[in-house]
Protein backbone atom coordinates (compact mmCIF):
# COMPACT_ATOMS: atom_id res chain seq x y z
CA UNK A 1 0.00 0.00 0.00
CA UNK A 2 2.74 2.16 -0.27
CA UNK A 3 2.33 5.38 -2.63
CA UNK A 4 4.57 5.07 -5.59
CA UNK A 5 5.73 8.42 -6.82
CA UNK A 6 4.24 9.57 -9.80
CA UNK A 7 6.66 10.80 -11.86
CA UNK A 8 5.15 13.00 -15.65
CA UNK A 9 7.64 12.22 -18.04
CA UNK A 10 7.45 15.44 -20.64
CA UNK A 11 9.91 14.20 -23.53
CA UNK A 12 8.77 14.36 -27.81
CA UNK A 13 11.28 11.25 -28.61
CA UNK A 14 8.97 8.24 -27.70
CA UNK A 15 12.29 6.03 -27.50
CA UNK A 16 13.81 8.42 -24.78
CA UNK A 17 10.29 8.57 -22.87
CA UNK A 18 9.83 4.76 -22.98
CA UNK A 19 13.44 4.18 -21.93
CA UNK A 20 13.26 6.31 -19.15
CA UNK A 21 9.44 5.13 -18.36
CA UNK A 22 10.57 1.08 -17.86
CA UNK A 23 13.54 2.26 -15.63
CA UNK A 24 11.20 4.45 -13.61
CA UNK A 25 8.74 1.27 -13.43
CA UNK A 26 11.80 -0.85 -12.52
CA UNK A 27 12.80 1.69 -9.78
CA UNK A 28 9.47 2.02 -8.06
CA UNK A 29 7.62 5.24 -9.66
CA UNK A 30 4.54 5.22 -11.73
CA UNK A 31 5.43 7.39 -15.28
CA UNK A 32 3.30 9.31 -16.95
CA UNK A 33 3.81 10.00 -20.22
CA UNK A 34 3.01 13.29 -21.82
CA UNK A 35 4.96 14.45 -25.90
CA UNK A 36 4.45 18.17 -25.70
CA UNK A 37 3.39 21.05 -23.39
CA UNK A 38 -0.41 20.18 -24.20
CA UNK A 39 -0.96 17.00 -23.03
CA UNK A 40 1.22 17.27 -20.05
CA UNK A 41 -1.16 20.18 -19.36
CA UNK A 42 -4.05 17.88 -19.53
CA UNK A 43 -2.11 15.70 -17.45
CA UNK A 44 -1.52 18.28 -14.48
CA UNK A 45 -4.96 19.40 -14.18
CA UNK A 46 -6.15 15.39 -14.23
CA UNK A 47 -3.67 14.09 -11.29
CA UNK A 48 -1.00 15.97 -10.02
CA UNK A 49 2.50 13.99 -10.20
CA UNK A 50 5.65 13.96 -7.43
CA UNK A 51 7.99 14.89 -9.79
CA UNK A 52 7.73 16.62 -13.89
CA UNK A 53 10.82 15.13 -15.56
CA UNK A 54 10.79 18.01 -18.26
CA UNK A 55 12.69 17.86 -21.98
CA UNK A 56 13.94 21.23 -22.84
CA UNK A 57 13.70 20.62 -26.42
CA UNK A 58 9.40 20.24 -27.15
CA UNK A 59 7.66 20.60 -29.88
CA UNK A 60 5.27 23.46 -29.57
CA UNK A 61 6.03 25.65 -26.06
CA UNK A 62 10.07 24.88 -25.05
CA UNK A 63 10.61 23.16 -21.95
CA UNK A 64 11.71 26.77 -20.44
CA UNK A 65 8.62 28.15 -20.87
CA UNK A 66 6.77 25.51 -19.44
CA UNK A 67 8.86 25.43 -16.57
CA UNK A 68 7.99 29.28 -16.24
CA UNK A 69 3.94 28.93 -16.04
CA UNK A 70 3.60 26.25 -13.59
CA UNK A 71 6.17 27.98 -11.28
CA UNK A 72 3.51 30.67 -11.45
CA UNK A 73 0.56 28.92 -11.10
CA UNK A 74 -0.65 27.86 -7.43
CA UNK A 75 -1.67 24.18 -8.52
CA UNK A 76 2.11 23.43 -9.94
CA UNK A 77 4.12 25.66 -8.33
CA UNK A 78 5.40 23.70 -5.79
CA UNK A 79 5.66 20.08 -8.03
CA UNK A 80 9.72 19.44 -8.49
CA UNK A 81 10.64 19.98 -11.77
CA UNK A 82 14.00 17.95 -13.34
CA UNK A 83 14.64 19.17 -16.65
CA UNK A 84 16.33 17.31 -19.23
CA UNK A 85 19.23 18.92 -21.34
CA UNK A 86 21.29 18.06 -24.16
CA UNK A 87 25.21 17.60 -23.19
CA UNK A 88 27.03 20.79 -23.00
CA UNK A 89 24.34 23.46 -23.53
CA UNK A 90 25.24 25.34 -19.91
CA UNK A 91 23.49 28.58 -20.76
CA UNK A 92 20.36 26.48 -20.98
CA UNK A 93 20.99 24.83 -18.00
CA UNK A 94 21.25 28.17 -15.96
CA UNK A 95 18.71 29.44 -17.72
CA UNK A 96 16.09 26.20 -16.66
CA UNK A 97 17.33 26.48 -13.15
CA UNK A 98 16.06 30.25 -13.08
CA UNK A 99 13.08 28.99 -14.64
CA UNK A 100 12.07 27.50 -11.64
CA UNK A 101 13.35 24.24 -12.44
CA UNK A 102 14.80 22.49 -9.11
CA UNK A 103 17.73 20.29 -11.07
CA UNK A 104 18.63 19.45 -14.48
CA UNK A 105 20.35 16.20 -15.87
CA UNK A 106 22.16 15.97 -19.28
CA UNK A 107 21.55 13.32 -21.86
CA UNK A 108 22.93 10.78 -22.18
CA UNK A 109 22.46 9.80 -18.99
CA UNK A 110 22.52 6.98 -17.01
CA UNK A 111 19.65 5.28 -15.37
CA UNK A 112 21.07 5.14 -11.95
CA UNK A 113 21.76 9.10 -12.03
CA UNK A 114 18.43 9.49 -12.67
CA UNK A 115 17.11 7.94 -9.79
CA UNK A 116 19.00 9.07 -8.21
CA UNK A 117 18.20 12.78 -8.74
CA UNK A 118 14.89 11.69 -8.95
CA UNK A 119 14.75 10.88 -5.39
CA UNK A 120 17.43 13.26 -4.51
CA UNK A 121 14.06 16.46 -5.76
CA UNK A 122 11.98 14.54 -3.64
CA UNK A 123 13.69 14.27 -0.61
CA UNK A 124 14.24 17.95 -0.38
CA UNK A 125 10.61 18.31 -1.42
CA UNK A 126 8.94 15.71 0.81
CA UNK A 127 6.15 17.36 3.43
CA UNK A 128 7.04 14.72 5.49
CA UNK A 129 8.94 11.46 5.07
CA UNK A 130 8.11 8.21 6.48
CA UNK A 131 11.07 6.52 7.57
CA UNK A 132 10.95 5.84 10.98
CA UNK A 133 9.45 3.88 13.57
CA UNK A 134 7.45 5.42 16.71
CA UNK A 135 5.58 4.00 20.05
CA UNK A 136 2.44 6.02 21.58
CA UNK A 137 1.05 4.02 24.93
CA UNK A 138 0.58 0.28 23.37
CA UNK A 139 0.46 1.80 20.27
CA UNK A 140 3.50 1.11 17.71
CA UNK A 141 4.27 1.47 14.31
CA UNK A 142 7.51 0.59 12.13
CA UNK A 143 7.22 2.80 9.06
CA UNK A 144 9.89 0.39 7.48
CA UNK A 145 7.64 -2.53 7.85
CA UNK A 146 4.29 -0.16 7.26
CA UNK A 147 3.30 -2.38 10.43
CA UNK A 148 0.96 -0.66 12.97
CA UNK A 149 0.46 -2.70 16.04
CA UNK A 150 -1.74 -2.19 19.26
CA UNK A 151 -1.20 -4.50 22.38
CA UNK A 152 0.84 -6.61 19.75
CA UNK A 153 -2.39 -7.17 17.51
CA UNK A 154 -1.57 -6.24 13.71
CA UNK A 155 -3.73 -3.47 12.36
CA UNK A 156 -4.69 -2.99 9.09
CA UNK A 157 -4.87 0.98 7.84
CA UNK A 158 -5.23 2.77 4.48
CA UNK A 159 -2.41 4.60 2.70
CA UNK A 160 -3.57 8.04 4.31
CA UNK A 161 -4.51 7.16 7.20
CA UNK A 162 -1.00 5.61 8.29
CA UNK A 163 0.23 9.12 7.24
CA UNK A 164 -1.47 10.72 9.64
CA UNK A 165 -1.53 8.18 12.54
CA UNK A 166 2.47 8.51 11.75
CA UNK A 167 2.35 12.44 11.83
CA UNK A 168 0.46 12.62 15.00
CA UNK A 169 2.44 9.78 16.77
CA UNK A 170 5.64 11.49 16.25
CA UNK A 171 4.48 14.56 17.47
CA UNK A 172 2.21 12.88 20.27
CA UNK A 173 0.43 15.01 22.96
CA UNK A 174 0.51 18.54 20.86
CA UNK A 175 -2.75 19.28 18.94
CA UNK A 176 -2.29 20.13 15.17
CA UNK A 177 -4.82 22.00 13.06
CA UNK A 178 -6.58 20.46 10.18
CA UNK A 179 -4.41 22.90 8.06
CA UNK A 180 -1.26 21.95 9.90
CA UNK A 181 -2.29 17.94 8.94
CA UNK A 182 -2.67 18.66 5.48
CA UNK A 183 0.36 20.76 4.84
CA UNK A 184 2.34 17.90 6.36
CA UNK A 185 0.55 15.02 6.15
CA UNK A 186 -1.08 15.44 2.41
CA UNK A 187 1.82 17.60 1.43
CA UNK A 188 1.67 21.56 0.28
CA UNK A 189 0.98 20.74 -3.57
CA UNK A 190 -2.62 19.13 -2.92
CA UNK A 191 -5.61 21.24 -2.91
CA UNK A 192 -7.67 19.43 -0.57
CA UNK A 193 -10.65 20.92 1.62
CA UNK A 194 -10.33 20.66 5.54
CA UNK A 195 -13.35 18.82 5.81
CA UNK A 196 -11.33 15.66 4.21
CA UNK A 197 -8.79 15.38 7.45
CA UNK A 198 -12.27 14.84 9.75
CA UNK A 199 -12.83 11.69 7.15
CA UNK A 200 -9.49 10.65 7.36
CA UNK A 201 -9.39 10.84 10.95
CA UNK A 202 -12.96 8.91 11.13
CA UNK A 203 -11.55 6.45 9.20
CA UNK A 204 -8.90 6.23 11.30
CA UNK A 205 -10.57 6.01 14.72
CA UNK A 206 -12.62 3.07 13.23
CA UNK A 207 -9.30 1.40 12.07
CA UNK A 208 -7.36 1.72 15.43
CA UNK A 209 -10.30 -0.24 17.31
CA UNK A 210 -9.79 -0.10 20.81
CA UNK A 211 -7.14 2.61 20.73
CA UNK A 212 -9.21 4.68 17.98
CA UNK A 213 -9.47 6.25 21.44
CA UNK A 214 -6.25 7.60 21.93
CA UNK A 215 -7.06 10.28 18.65
CA UNK A 216 -9.10 13.04 20.78
CA UNK A 217 -10.60 15.51 19.19
CA UNK A 218 -9.45 19.20 20.60
CA UNK A 219 -13.00 21.67 19.93
CA UNK A 220 -11.99 24.65 17.72
CA UNK A 221 -7.97 23.76 17.69
CA UNK A 222 -7.59 20.35 15.32
CA UNK A 223 -6.38 16.68 16.98
CA UNK A 224 -4.66 15.22 18.92
CA UNK A 225 -2.98 11.68 20.00
CA UNK A 226 -2.26 10.78 23.29
CA UNK A 227 -1.18 8.10 25.76
CA UNK A 228 -3.63 9.29 28.67
CA UNK A 229 -7.03 7.86 27.55
CA1 LIG B 1 13.11 16.76 -27.32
Amino acid sequence: MKHLPRVLIVEDEPAIAELIAINLRHGGFVPVLAEEGVAAQRELDAVLPDVILLDWMLPGQSGLALARQWRKQARTKSIPILMLTARGDEPDKVAGLDAGADDYITKPFSTQELLARIRAVLRRRAPESVKDSVTVGALALDAATHRISHQDQELKLGPTEFKLLHYLMKHAERVHSRSTLLDKVWGDHVFIEERTVDVHIKRLREALGAAGSMVETVRGAGYRITAQV
